[in-house]
């Protein structure tokens, strides 16, 4: 396995390899059954653009040979970060074809975050769109390949700057099937090797990296289809960025593509892309997360289209209201789906079958018989049913350590090989129930903030004394991000200011504070440590009185 990682210990392997849970495919291998099965289905849409299993395989595989030509090695960290395409599931089977691990970033981050998926990754290649809704991803692309020098390719998904390759150019390259068979038969990882690596969601300064094996996400996303009724007959409709965790594989694109589903790809997330495609598609399942889903219920776009084919609508990445997930039913005519899950491993789903009360205010139920669950006091001692208490888990697709991270694994996973989740949640008759957090992030919506990495950019404005990053409710992200900070004396700071001098530190735009608070101190424990909860008391009080909270 890859230096830096954790694997699971032998006797579990053993055990989950002997219950079939690990197959011993890698996930390129998993598609290529499909493939195999219904070469001519249309495994893909992407506007005007259809490709059968057949193409999306040979386009695969002739991209994955221009890789290994361009030099690219076997476990090659290869940073990625492309706009929802068809290009995009294309490269990622190639990167895994030709060896390499993409590290899978999103849309939105920016020179900081991805300055240390670089450094912390030692990656070799950057692969980027050319430039999405104004920002030109070749000019930070340009900045960093300055300032990391092991970054030998940077591949541009369109037009390249001095010094890019064209990745079109790359998928045009053509190499006779015999020699691509054996040119990638001779880069096949055994399936235990890390096959990716996602980025957590976590709360520590520098976001961790989640490296998952073959084995273990192949897992992830066909025991996901199955608890979630996925079949060769569901139209998939890719709305949230595809690379994330949720939508690439809870069940998202590859649980599709694995059952012979076909996926379509949506170029933007409002009401007047979405729907139009669900009609025209006869889309089946849609994945969303609880803005999004917000404001597609406030749209009066539905109504204008039909939406008979719809018959699951799944929420994930933050909590939905009961009264939303009712909604939902009611005007699309669809079931609800809740989805509760980490990029760390366990995903808790609702069933398709589950009774209204179990949609509309559970968090479902993990997807695996072979997922240990705990919910324990402050004491590590496990709780009754019923009594809130963190989640802690272990299992065949929650990993036993982040990549290089040893003072963080020690704190996020038990002796024993428990991930300490951070949620708290109440368990009653195998359903979970979350309750709330012990981790210090926000969550806005699905898209998570660690507090410590933006109160460690706030910290360097010369005004600031001290600073803390809280949730604070919002109507329709759940929370936003509240700094509240104590000045440096006779300094003066104002909320524009912050934010223009946080923007200009290059991160991304989501983790920007919405509100700032001066205070003269922050409420302190005994121990002396910043009571947050107090903070977020404060904050939500006086949103209350503003009439603007939730
Ligand atoms: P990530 O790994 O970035 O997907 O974040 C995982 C975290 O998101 C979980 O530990 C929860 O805190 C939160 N989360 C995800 N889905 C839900 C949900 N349906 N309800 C409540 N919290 C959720």
């Amino acid at each position: 396995m890859l230096a830096g990682c954790t694997p699971w210990p032998e006797d579990f392997a053993a055990r989950y390899r002997a219950a079939g849970i690990w197959r011993g495919l890698t996930v390129p291998e998993v598609l290529e059954q499909t493939i195999a099965a219904v070469p001519d289905k249309v495994a893909l849409i992407d506007g005007e653009r259809a490709l059968t299993y057949m193409e999306l395989g040979q386009a695969i595989d002739q991209l994955a040979c221009a890789f290994v030509r361009r030099g690219l090695k076997p476990l090659d960290r290869v940073v990625f970060q492309l706009g929802n395409s068809a290009d995009l599931v294309v490269a990622f089977f190639a990167l895994l074809k030709a060896g390499a691990i993409p590290v899978l970033a999103l849309p939105a981050h920016r020179h900081s975050e991805i300055g240390h998926f670089l450094a912390h990754t030692e990656a070799t290649a950057y692969l980027i769109p050319a430039e999405v809704r104004g920002f030109d991803y070749r000019e930070m692309a340009r900045d960093l390949a300055r300032e990391f020098p092991a970054l030998r390719h940077v591949f541009v998904d369109g037009e390249p700057a001095e010094g890019q390759a064209d990745l079109r150019m790359l998928m045009a390259e053509r190499t006779e099937a015999r020699v691509a068979d054996e040119m990638l038969a001779a880069r096949k990882p055994p399936a235990d090797e890390v096959a990716l690596m996602l980025l957590s969601g976590g709360t520590t300064a520098i976001p961790k990296m989640i490296p998952r094996t073959h084995d273990d996400y192949a897992y992830n996303f066909t025991q996901c289809a199955t608890a979630t009724g996925v079949t060769g007959d569901t139209v998939f409709l890719a709305v949230l960025p595809m690379a994330h965790n949720f939508t690439l594989a809870c069940p998202g694109t590859l649980g599709v593509l694995a059952a012979g589903g076909m996926a379509v790809i949506a170029p933007a997330t409002n009401p007047e892309t979405v729907f139009p495609l669900i009609e025209r598609h006869r889309v089946t399942m849609v994945c969303t997360a609880v803005p999004l889903v917000t404001s597609w219920l406030n749209s009066d776009v539905p109504e204008r289209h039909d939406l008979s084919s719809l018959d699951v609508l799944m929420n994930g990445g933050a909590k939905l209201v009961p009264e939303l997930r009712r909604r939902i039913e009611e005007r699309f005519g669809c079931r609800f789906m809740e989805s509760f899950g980490t990029g760390e491993g366990l995903l808790n789903n609702t069933r398709y079958d589950d009774p209204e009360e179990l949609r509309f205010h559970s968090s479902g139920r993990p997807i695996s018989a072979e997922d240990e669950l705990r919910v324990v006091d402050l004491l590590g001692e496990e709780v009754p049913d019923g009594t809130p208490g963190e989640l802690q888990v272990r299992g065949p697709y929650t990993i036993r350590g982040y990549y290089k991270a040893p003072e963080a694994n020690a704190a996020a996973f038990t002796p024993d090989g428990f991930y300490r989740m951070g949620d708290v949640v109440k368990r009653l008759d195998g359903y979970l129930y979350v309750e709330g957090r012990m981790k210090d992030l926000v969550n806005r919506g699905g898209e998570k903030i660690s507090c410590e990495e933006v109160e460690n950019h706030i910290l360097a404005h010369p005004s600031v004394a001290e600073a803390c990053v809280v949730a604070m409710p919002d109507k329709v992200y759940g929370e936003k991000a509240c700094a509240f900070i104590i000045t440096r004396l006779g300094a003066h700071l104002d909320f524009d200011g912050l934010i223009e001098f946080m923007a200009a530190r290059k991160i991304a735009k989501f983790k920007l504070p919405e509100r700032l608070e001066i205070v003269e101190a922050f409420p302190i424990s005994p121990a002396g440590k910043i009571l947050r909860r107090e903070l977020r008391a404060r904050i939500a009080a006086k949103l209350e009185r503003e009439g603007q909270a939730c």
